[in-house]
């Protein structure tokens, strides 16, 4: 027999490789504001640690996330070429269970602000006596100027690049400021693909925040808004607060500024002050929400959107209002905004947007705090309903998920004021202290091996 003949292939001219600019930037990075993440994070636990007695060993454990994984992974772009992306993925603890917490697309995006991002997880999932660890993660880059066709692939190498490091029983991923439910499906349907053929259907649980005919939890994309207005409430009734006719700000007008407004409308509160990364917008008489998050979800941005006056930010943040919600970023509020802000409550959606400065002059001005771990849990909760309905391959009815997330917002900020109220601590504090009461509890039986 003739030995088949090996013909060379042309070579094509290959593209150079493009490499991020800003891949190799140093990873501990303040933020815009000149501050670390992880510092106010530390600075939050140690609030904490003077208030009750945790052992010093623990405490150690604690101040230290358990894994820090960073990958560096290549993608052909729509345009042809190659870009390197990197990417993060932060485990903080696991001794409750998986650890849990969003995926994060965003130009900022560095280590410490994923470490910081994965504690807070650890405190919420303990909090809310889910069983869950902290974890969180995600990629450096923009994701508003690539493609769909460019999202999935940057999405589906990274979720290749995790590999075992994710999994329904030891990391699950959700959607955070940037991804979605159809991020969510892509890593979904990725991992499904890793796995071994008779793994598939049974690792559904890998994320949470799917789609729900890809076996996401009905009521989940509006959980975390949902949440916050259950806090809300709480606070109104202890305040002897009416809600309608409340006046509302929001930064921030994405997955959960943008629910958070539409539910409280329902019950006549009064979105005056609205913005985003384009800029500030006020109305006296009120924005309607679900006309601007549908405009939000057209333009992908609140910039010319019909009706509204241009503001600046100090502006934004001196709006006389009943109740302040930061639903973007991180350290938004500190000791310049603090001073100027004009409200009866700061409700954080967001994580981490109050610095220890700005917290101290609110408290001062006698504003008062609802804060992250507490107030944006309803998103982490529901994931929760997800993952146990994907492993008992249920669905439950929608008013059954906004029953059961209800009950546990209520019970909880309910303990979390008894105790602040008990022990003459703010509200973030106390969330902390039965967050770690939890977490010494089951270290003090189960021990440290060997
Ligand atoms: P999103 O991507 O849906 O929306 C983010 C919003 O923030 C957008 O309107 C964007 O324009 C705005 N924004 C970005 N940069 C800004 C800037 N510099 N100034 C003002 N506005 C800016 O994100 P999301 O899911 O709504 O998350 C918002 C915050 O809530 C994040 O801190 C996130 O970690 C937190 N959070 C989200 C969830 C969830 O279920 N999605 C749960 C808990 C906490």
């Amino acid at each position: 027999m003739q030995a088949s003949k090996i013909t060379a292939v042309p070579r094509t001219k290959q593209p150079a490789p493009m490499i991020d600019k800003d891949l190799d930037a140093e990873i501990i990075e303040p933020t815009e504001k000149g501050e670390n993440l992880f510092k106010l994070a530390e600075k939050q636990l140690q609030r904490a640690f003077d208030v009750i007695a945790i052992d010093a060993s623990l405490q150690t454990i604690l101040k230290q996330p358990k894994n820090e994984i960073i990958i560096h992974f290549p993608v052909k772009l729509s345009t042809g070429k190659v870009q390197l992306f990197k990417g993060y993925r932060v485990q903080h603890n696991n001794i409750l269970g998986p650890f849990k917490g969003g995926i994060r697309f965003h130009q900022n995006v560095y280590l410490d602000e994923c470490k910081a991002l994965a504690t807070w997880m650890t405190w919420k999932c303990a909090l809310q006596n889910l069983p869950f660890g902290g974890g969180k993660g995600g990629v450096k880059f923009d994701p508003s100027l690539h493609t769909k066709e460019d999202l999935e692939h940057i999405t589906r190498r990274f979720t290749h690049a995790l590999g075992n490091n994710i999994g329904p029983e030891w990391d699950v991923p959700a959607p955070d400021m940037g991804t979605n439910a159809q991020i969510m499906d892509w890593m979904m349907d990725t991992y499904s693909n890793i796995v071994s053929m008779s793994d598939k259907q049974s690792v559904k649980r890998v994320v949470t925040g799917k789609s729900t005919v890809c076996g996401g939890s009905p009521g989940r994309e509006e959980a975390t808004g949902r949440g916050i207005v259950h806090c809300i409430t709480q606070w109104a009734d202890e305040a002897r607060f009416n809600l309608a006719g409340a006046t509302l700000a929001v930064q921030g007008f994405g997955n959960v500024g943008s629910n958070t407004a539409k539910i409280l409308s329902r019950m006549g509160a009064s979105l005056i002050a609205v913005g985003d990364h384009t800029g500030y917008w006020r109305h006296p008489e009120g924005f309607n929400p679900y006309k601007l998050a549908e405009y939000v979800r057209q333009k992908g941005t609140l910039q010319g959107y019909p009706g509204g006056e241009s503001m600046t930010r100090d502006e934004f943040f001196a709006t006389k209002c009943d109740i302040f919600i930061p639903a973007a970023l991180e350290l938004q509020i500190c000791e310049h905004e603090a001073k100027l802000m004009n409200c009866k409550v700061v409700v954080e959606g967001a994580n981490g947007p109050t610095n220890v400065e700005g917290e101290t002059i609110l408290a001062n001005r006698g504003i008062h705090i609802i804060p992250d771990i507490l107030a944006n849990s309803g998103g982490v909760v529901v994931s929760y309903f997800e993952w146990l309905q994907n492993k008992r391959s249920e669905t439950w009815d929608i008013e059954d998920v906004r029953t059961r997330l209800e009950t546990r917002m209520n019970n909880t900020y309910q303990m979390a004021s008894e105790k602040a109220r008990h022990l003459q601590i703010d509200m973030r504090t106390a969330c902390y202290v039965i967050a770690l009461e939890r977490l010494q509890e089951v270290y003090a039986r189960r021990g440290i091996w060997p």
